[in-house]
């Protein structure tokens, strides 16, 4: 087993970063305020053909140019009320632009601004890894009696595996009714491709820590006996986002100890005893509706990345405080990489006529992480 992670990219990814466009060197070492110019002006330019999506997670100097903001699931839903746009420019991380690739129109085009955006918790499965599990489930006999779930953090290959299988996918906001979607229906959960939301979620529905196991790809037979899998009402992938580890329980304590009476809330991306020491626990969305509702004059510890906790700390402000839970600030560096040169150059490019980074899922792919997507609506 490999001491460290190395990001394995699924066919679609390796696809995407052969056909990178690096950003040209015009479009580095502008001014901000000949950024700002020349972005507005293509923007208007370009007006109803395109729209900008902006992830909570994104840095301000891109996101202030979003049309929308928000999760990933929600950024994916606005494009369907968006018929008239030729052109979504995503600013987010890779497997957000399929999801979107996805769920477009046929005449809509997907952009990411720069394709090395990805994420390293979708990237902990590959596509290969997944078909050695299924197959090595087989033969142990529990793969009949098991439902593939995948978080919406995940390639559209992952996405498309599990859709073929009656499977489906998750948002952070819908887990648990997935999960108890999928109990109706298979004994057991293979959960992809974050341990800690699949953990922290069946805890929270009473499943007890020694129904789960965690399935290890670099092992045979994920490093389990067919006792251990035979008894698990849940089989985590061993997966997570190196964001959300960053958080510790100690944090919490240290937070409690500066700020008596603060509330800490967090992303159930964090692991296990994070989520036990905080206050509440919730999807991005559920994060901001609960500071943004809560009473002036509270203070609030938030353990997500970065970029939300800023915006959200300075637009509740005076009234509520809101601080970051790593007071170091857990940054999503991979999200980072959209900046606003690629978003100038994407923009200019589409005045010209020319579409650089875009996004595309294979039809075959597309056709079942459809379904799945379409399972997942269903739940909701
Ligand atoms: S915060 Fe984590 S899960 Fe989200 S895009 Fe970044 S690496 Fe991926």
């Amino acid at each position: 087993m490999p001491a460290t992670f190395l990001p394995i990219l699924n066919e679609v990814e390796k696809q995407s970063l052969h056909e990178r466009q690096p950003l040209p060197e015009a479009y580095l070492g502008l001014s901000d305020e000949e950024m700002e110019l020349r972005i507005g002006a293509a923007r208007a330019a370009l007006g109803d053909r395109v729209v900008i999506l902006g992830h909570h997670y994104q840095r301000d100097e891109v996101v202030k140019f979003a049309d929308y903001t928000g999760d990933s699931w929600k950024l994916s839903r606005e494009i369907a009320k968006l018929p008239a746009a030729d052109f979504i420019v995503f600013c987010g991380v890779h497997f957000m632009a399929e999801s979107a690739d996805i769920l477009a129109l046929p005449h809509q085009q997907v952009i990411l601004p720069d394709l090395a955006a990805g994420c390293s918790m979708a990237d902990m499965v590959a596509p290969d890894q997944l078909e050695t599990c299924w197959a090595e489930l087989e033969q142990m006999g529990v793969a009949l009696s098991t439902m593939p779930v995948t978080y919406i953090n995940s390639s559209a290959t992952i996405k498309s595996f599990v859709g073929e299988r009656g499977g489906t996918i998750c948002t952070s906001g819908n887990a648990e009714a997935t999960l108890r979607w999928s109990w109706d229906r298979k004994e057991k959960i293979l959960f992809l491709p974050d341990q800690h939301l699949g953990r922290n979620t069946a805890w929270k529905m009473g499943v007890p820590l020694d129904r789960m196991v965690v399935w290890d790809p670099f092992e045979p037979f994920g490093g389990l006996t067919t006792q251990e899998l035979d008894n698990a009402r849940m089989i985590l992938w061993k997966g997570h986002c190196s964001v959300h580890v960053r958080f510790t329980a100690k944090q919490i304590d240290m937070v409690r100890a500066q700020y008596p009476g603060v509330r800490v809330i967090v992303h159930p991306e964090v692991p296990f005893d994070v989520l036990r020491a905080a206050d509440d626990s919730g999807s991005t969305e559920y994060i901001l509706k609960q500071v943004r509702e809560a009473a002036p004059g509270t203070t609030w510890a938030v353990g997500t990345e970065i970029h939300l906790v800023h915006r959200l700390a300075e637009e509740v402000a005076p009234e509520k405080t809101v601080i970051s839970l790593d007071q170091v600030g857990c940054l999503c560096s991979t999200m980072f990489r959209v900046s606003p040169n690629h978003l100038l150059w994407i923009l200019e490019g589409l005045l010209e006529g020319r579409v650089h980074n875009r996004v595309t899922v294979p039809d075959e792919q597309k056709k079942w992480a459809r379904i799945a997507l379409d399972r997942m609506l269903s739940i909701s």
